[in-house]
């Protein structure tokens, strides 16, 4: 630390992101990352969009607006795009977290909640999971915070109906809902269509998973206009260029390209229930995932055991050091072929420790 920096992040622990090896080459399934390319379409409209770089981007992003508007049903002031849904998360804290209004959010979750927080020097409680890893629903009503929930969560992998969320969003009419829908795609259920219902309903999706636009950096937030009205106050107060031209041409083409879209998602679900077989043969204990990873673990080999061995033989997976999942490790679904060797080298380490 510098003795510029200032006192109020002295306290301040960074998120920190999943491994981007450069030193050799890993099978990576450790950032929930598609193992297929962008769709063809977007990366033919991401190119010729490259030759006009010179200039700024659309602030209104338009062509991203309309597109999103013709798959989605919704108005154009009904959506804001961001710099991956990480932003739309930070903009949500800024927007609609303080003092008065604290954040709360599970204990088990996504890592970055804690980190935007602290960032934004907002109070926030967390919620135990039950014992199982679901959210009690019944512990988010009336709780006079803004919630924040991944749904499905990560990294469990398990998703709460619409119904439950709708539940949670009635149950706290004068706070504003935060439903982060990262791994929707892949199995559960979105609540998209509620937001004309409840006007403290936010919902947050990325590219970066079952789009396939990770390096892209691009994410959206849906909710009531006047929801997204104040994210636009945040957003022109910070970087109003926050989505570059390439991505918004890549994100066009990425949700015009319905027919690729369903089928890497179709494979993604396939790809699961066949490594899901294959690891409980092995003996591993899984959550039900809804999600494009696997949360597992094995009575025979602790979690740390696990992620370094494979790591040894070249595939990485992500560990977390937080005691109540210590035991888990949380498995990218990668291609077929990478979950094959998953499994094969899954197989000889449990010969090994035998
Ligand atoms: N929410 C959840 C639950 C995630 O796991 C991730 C990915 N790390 C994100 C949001 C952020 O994704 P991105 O910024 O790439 O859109």
């Amino acid at each position: 630390m510098s003795r510029f920096f200032s006192d109020k992040y002295s306290a301040l622990t960074p998120y920190t992101p999943g491994e981007q090896p450069r030193e050799r080459k890993f099978i990576k399934l450790n950032t929930n990352e598609s193992p297929f390319p962008p769709s063809p379409l977007a990366l033919r409209l991401a190119r010729e969009e490259a030759g006009t770089l010179q200039l700024y981007s659309d602030p209104v992003c338009t062509s991203l607006v309309k597109a999103i508007t013709e798959v989605y049903g919704i108005n154009e002031d009904e959506v804001l795009f961001t710099n991956g849904s990480d932003e739309a998360l930070y903009f949500a804290f800024l927007a609609f977290c303080d003092k008065d209004h604290p954040a709360v959010f599970p204990d088990i979750t996504y890592g970055f909640y804690p980190v935007f927080a602290q960032l934004c020097g907002v109070p926030y409680e967390e919620k135990p999971l039950k014992d199982d890893f679901t959210v009690d629903v019944e512990e988010y009503i009336g709780v006079n915070r803004t919630v924040f929930i991944a749904n499905p969560n990560a990294p469990t992998g398990i998703a709460l109906s619409a119904a439950e969320i709708e539940k949670i969003a009635a149950g706290n009419p004068d706070s504003v809902v935060v439903i982060d829908e990262a791994y929707v795609d892949f199995g559960g259920e979105t609540v998209i269509p509620l937001i004309r219902k409840y006007d403290n309903l936010l919902v947050i999706q990325t590219f970066s998973k079952s789009r396939s636009l990770a390096g892209a950096r691009l994410g959206f937030a849906i909710g009531k206009k006047e929801l997204i009205r104040d994210l636009n106050t945040i957003k022109y107060s910070i970087n109003p260029y926050n989505v570059n031209r390439v991505t918004m041409a890549a994100g066009v083409g990425a949700l015009l390209d319905t027919e690729y879209f369903d089928k890497c998602r179709a494979e993604i679900a396939d790809v699961r229930a066949y490594s899901m077989r294959e690891l409980k043969r092995l003996g591993f204990e899984m959550t039900d995932s809804k999600t494009n990873f696997i949360f597992a673990r094995h009575p025979r080999i602790s979690g740390g055991d696990y992620y370094a061995r494979l790591r040894e033989r070249g595939i990485l997976v992500r560990h977390f050091t937080v005691e109540r999942i210590a035991d888990y490790n949380r498995i990218t679904v990668g291609s077929r072929e990478e979950m094959e060797t998953l499994i094969s080298v899954t197989a000889q380490i449990l010969e090994d420790v035998k």
